[in-house]
C-alpha cells in the first residue's frame, strides 16, 4: 500500500518527463493527484441507437463494422480512414484522420461501442474521429460518465485518468474529517466514496453527490478553521486599556460623529477594556465614515501609550488617510507619519527609526508597514482598510506582530451575511448603516445609446460648473467582443472629437502601478476635467470634486460592483449623478440595473447581487482573499455553504478542543488549507 505523500513517480507510466507535466498542474504527490478533481464529466453511459443520434451531440452507440476500413493516402500528412458501422436501426458512415491504427483495431462483422457526434450534410450523416472499444474491453472512453480534467500542455484527459485509477488502486483516499453524526444531518457521502465518486462515479448524480460532499468538505474545515482562530484569540490575554477620556478628540472634529459611528466607537472602547485582543470588522457603505471611527480608535490607543498602524491597500489612499489623520491628530499633539514603499531608502530609514523609537504614535502606509523591516516600540492597534486584500492568512499572521495588537478591518464592500461569515467567520462585526447627514443620494439613471447627446451635454455642464467626471468602461483595449466600450479607444474618441477642449486622463489596469497612482492623484489634484477608466478606480480614492459617473456598458458589470463605482461620486458637497449606459435589451438585465437606480442600500444590493450571480463573480478572482477553494470554486454552492457553516459550528461547540483521531485530523487540514490560503496572497 503506497501512502498519500508518495511522489507520483511511483506510478506505472509515470516517468520524469510526465512528471514534469504532472508538476505544471501542481501535482506531486499521490494526494494532489487524487485530489485533482475533474471540472466536468460527460455522460456517456447510455446507447442511442443510430437512427436516434442527434446532430453535433456527442452519444454512444453499439454498432457492428460492416466492411473492411479502408485508408486513402490523399496528400503528404493527410491520411483518411473510412469504415462503415451498422445497428439493427441505421448505417453510419465513420471518418478517421491519420489513424492508420484503426485498420487494425476495427475488423469486420465484430461489434463495437462507439462515442462521437454526428455531423449532417447534404449527403448524409458522418461521424469524425469517434472514440471506440471492444465489448469486452475494461470501459475507459465509452460506456461511463467520464471525468474532464483540468490538463496542461502534454497531458491528455486519458493520462491524468490513468494515472487517478492507479493511484486510487494502491492508497487510501484522505481520511475522514466530517463526524458521521454530520454526514447523516447532511446527507453526506463518506469521504472514501467520495473520493472514488468524484473520480469515477457510476452515474452523473452520483457524481453530483462526490462533489457535494468535497464542497462541503471545503466549507467545513475552512469555517472550522475560522472558529478556532476566534477561539484562539479570545484565550489570549493583553493588558486592557484604561484611559477612556475621549472629549478632546470629539471636539477636535468639524462635526459630531452619526449614531452608527457611535456605537461602532462604542463597541472598540469595550473591546479594549476587556483585556482580549480585538478582532473587529468595520462594514459601511462608502461615505459612511469608517475613517473617523478608526481615528477615535487609535487617538484611544495613543492615550493608552499604544502605536496604531494604518494600512491601506493602495499608496495614494495611504496618502489620503495620513493627510485626514494628520489634520485631525496634529492640534491634538499626536504624531503621525507615512510610509509607503515609493519613499527613497532613506527617507523610509528615517520614519522607520521613528516609529520605533516611539515618536510616531499613528504610521500610515502600504503592507509595507507590517514587514519585518517595521520595528514598534509598543504596537497596540493595527487598521487595515479595505479588507478585501488582508485575508485570512494575514489576520492569522498578525499576532506574530507586536504582542497580540488589537485589529480592526474596515470594509467598503457590503457582503451578505452568508459569505461575509466565510471571509471573517474569525471576526466581530459593527455595521455603519448611516450615512452622515447632508449626503445627498447619488441619482442614478440608465439610458441607452440615444442619450448619448444628452449624456455628453451633461458631462459638459458638469464641467462648466467646475466639476469632475469619471467615465467607466469595461475592457481596456477593444477586444474580440465587439461593441463594448474600450477604456483606451473611448478616452481617445473622447479626447479627438466630443470635448477636444477638455483635459480627458486614462486610468486602466494595464498601466503599472506608479503610473496609475500618478493618474489618479493627479485627477484628485484637479488636473483633468474627465477621467476615462477601467474598474482599478473602484477602491477608494476619494475625489470630492467628482459629480457624474458615468459606467458605460453597465450591463457587463455585477450589481455590487457598480454600486462601489458610485461609490466615487457623491463625496463632496454638491449633487451629485450616476448615468448606467446599456445596449442589452434583456428584460431581466434592465431590471437588475433598474433596481440600482432605485436603491442605494449596499447591503440589499449585495444580497440581490449574490442571488443573481453567485458568489464567484461577487468576489472577482484572487482578490478576496479567501484561499484557493478547489472544488468550490467549480460550483459554488449557497446551501452546501450554509450547512458547512451550521455544521462546523455545531461541531467546534461539542468537540473543539477533544482529542479524536477525527479532530485531530480534521485540525490537521485546516493547518493545510490556511497555509494554501497564504501562497495565494501576496
Ligand atoms: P468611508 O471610508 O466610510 O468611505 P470616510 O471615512 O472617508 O468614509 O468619510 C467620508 C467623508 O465623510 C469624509 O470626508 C469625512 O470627513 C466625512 N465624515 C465622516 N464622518 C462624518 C460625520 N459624522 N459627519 C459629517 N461628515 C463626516
Ligand atoms: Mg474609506
Amino acid at each position: 500500500m503506497a501512502k498519500l505523500s508518495d511522489s507520483i513517480t511511483i506510478l506505472k507510466g509515470v516517468g520524469p518527463a510526465k512528471a514534469k507535466q504532472f508538476a505544471n498542474l501542481n501535482i506531486f504527490t499521490l494526494r494532489d493527484l487524487i485530489c485533482h478533481f475533474p471540472r466536468g464529466y460527460e455522460d456517456r453511459t447510455k446507447l442511442v441507437p443510430i437512427e436516434k443520434l442527434e446532430v453535433d451531440v456527442p452519444a454512444c452507440f453499439k454498432a457492428m463494422v460492416m466492411n473492411t476500413p479502408r485508408t486513402s493516402h490523399i496528400r503528404k500528412g493527410l491520411d483518411i480512414t473510412k469504415v462503415q458501422v451498422a445497428d439493427h436501426t441505421a448505417r453510419l458512415t465513420l471518418t478517421f484522420f491519420n489513424s492508420k491504427f484503426v485498420s487494425d483495431q476495427l475488423q469486420y462483422g465484430r461489434e463495437y461501442i462507439f462515442y462521437g457526434a454526428v455531423s449532417g450534410d447534404f449527403i448524409g450523416f458522418n461521424m469524425t474521429n469517434p472514440a471506440f472499444e471492444s465489448l469486452d474491453s475494461q470501459p475507459v472512453t465509452t460506456r461511463r460518465v467520464l471525468p474532464i480534467y483540468p490538463l496542461t500542455a502534454g497531458l491528455n484527459n486519458g493520462s491524468v485518468l490513468r494515472a487517478v485509477r492507479q493511484a486510487l488502486a494502491i492508497c487510501d483516499p484522505p481520511a475522514e474529517i466530517i463526524p458521521e453524526e454530520v454526514r447523516q444531518k447532511y446527507g453526506i457521502l463518506p469521504a472514501e466514496r467520495a473520493y472514488y465518486a468524484i473520480h469515477e462515479p457510476a452515474s452523473m448524480a452520483e457524481a453530483e453527490l462526490a462533489k457535494k460532499r468535497l464542497i462541503f468538505e471545503e466549507f467545513f474545515v475552512f469555517s472550522a478553521g475560522l472558529s478556532l482562530m476566534r477561539a484562539a484569540r479570545a484565550e489570549k490575554r493583553t493588558a486592557p486599556y484604561t484611559n477612556f477620556e475621549m472629549r478632546p478628540f470629539y471636539a477636535s472634529l468639524p462635526f459630531t460623529l452619526t449614531g452608527a459611528q457611535q456605537r461602532a466607537v462604542e463597541e472598540i472602547l469595550n473591546d479594549f477594556r476587556r483585556g482580549a485582543p480585538m478582532n473587529r470588522l468595520i462594514q459601511g457603505d462608502v461615505g459612511s465614515g469608517k475613517t473617523m471611527v478608526a481615528a477615535a480608535a487609535a487617538y484611544c490607543a495613543a492615550g493608552n501609550h499604544k502605536q496604531t498602524a494604518l494600512m491601506a491597500p493602495t499608496e495614494i489612499l495611504a496618502e489620503q488617510h495620513f493627510a485626514s489623520l494628520n489634520k485631525i491628530f496634529e492640534p491634538l499633539g499626536i504624531t503621525v507619519a507615512l510610509l509607503t514603499g515609493s519613499m527613497t531608502v532613506k527617507q523610509k530609514r528615517i520614519v522607520r527609526e521613528r516609529i520605533a523609537s516611539g515618536e510616531v504614535q499613528v504610521a500610515v502606509g502600504t503592507h509595507a508597514l507590517l514587514t519585518d523591516a517595521t520595528q514598534f516600540q509598543d504596537l497596540g492597534l493595527v487598521v487595515a482598510d479595505e479588507q478585501h486584500r488582508f485575508g485570512v492568512a494575514q489576520r492569522a499572521k498578525l499576532s506574530a506582530k507586536g504582542d497580540d495588537p488589537h485589529l480592526l478591518v474596515m470594509s467598503a464592500t457590503p457582503i451578505p451575511r452568508t459569505l461575509a461569515l466565510l471571509m471573517y467567520g474569525d471576526l466581530e462585526v459593527s455595521i455603519l448603516d448611516e450615512l452622515p447627514p447632508g449626503r445627498e443620494a447619488v441619482d442614478t439613471f440608465l439610458v441607452g445609446e440615444s442619450y448619448r447627446p444628452r449624456i455628453n451635454a451633461f458631462i459638459r455642464k458638469q464641467v462648466a460648473e467646475g466639476h469632475q467626471c469619471f467615465v467607466v468602461c469595461p475592457a481596456v483595449e477593444e477586444n474580440e467582443e465587439l461593441g463594448i466600450k474600450a477604456a483606451t479607444v473611448w478616452a481617445d474618441t473622447l479626447q479627438q472629437t466630443v470635448f477636444p477642449d477638455l483635459r480627458i486622463a486614462l486610468l486602466h489596469g494595464q498601466m503599472k502601478g506608479a503610473e496609475k497612482e500618478a493618474a489618479m492623484a493627479s485627477f484628485a489634484r484637479g488636473e483633468a476635467d474627465v477621467m476615462v477608466a477601467t474598474t482599478v478606480i473602484e477602491v477608494g480614492v476619494d475625489v470630492p470634486n467628482a459629480t457624474l459617473m458615468v459606467i458605460e456598458d453597465a450591463d457587463r458589470f455585477g450589481l455590487s460592483q457598480l454600486h462601489q463605482l458610485r461609490g466615487r461620486v457623491g463625496r463632496g458637497k454638491a449633487k451629485s449623478y450616476c448615468i448606467l449606459t446599456s445596449h442589452n435589451r434583456n428584460t431581466e438585465t434592465l431590471q437588475r440595473l433598474k433596481a440600482l437606480c432605485k436603491t442605494t442600500d449596499g447591503f440589499k444590493i449585495a444580497e440581490e447581487d449574490l442571488k443573481l450571480r453567485g458568489p464567484g463573480d461577487f468576489f472577482g478572482s484572487r482578490q478576496s482573499g479567501l484561499p484557493a477553494f478547489r472544488v468550490a470554486d467549480l460550483s459554488f454552492d449557497m446551501a452546501t455553504l450554509k450547512d458547512a457553516q451550521q455544521a462546523s459550528a455545531d461541531w467546534i461547540d461539542a468537540h473543539g478542543t477533544s482529542d479524536t483521531p477525527e479532530a485531530a485530523a480534521l485540525r490537521e487540514r485546516i493547518g493545510e488549507l490556511f497555509q494554501r490560503a497564504e501562497g495565494t496572497m501576496n
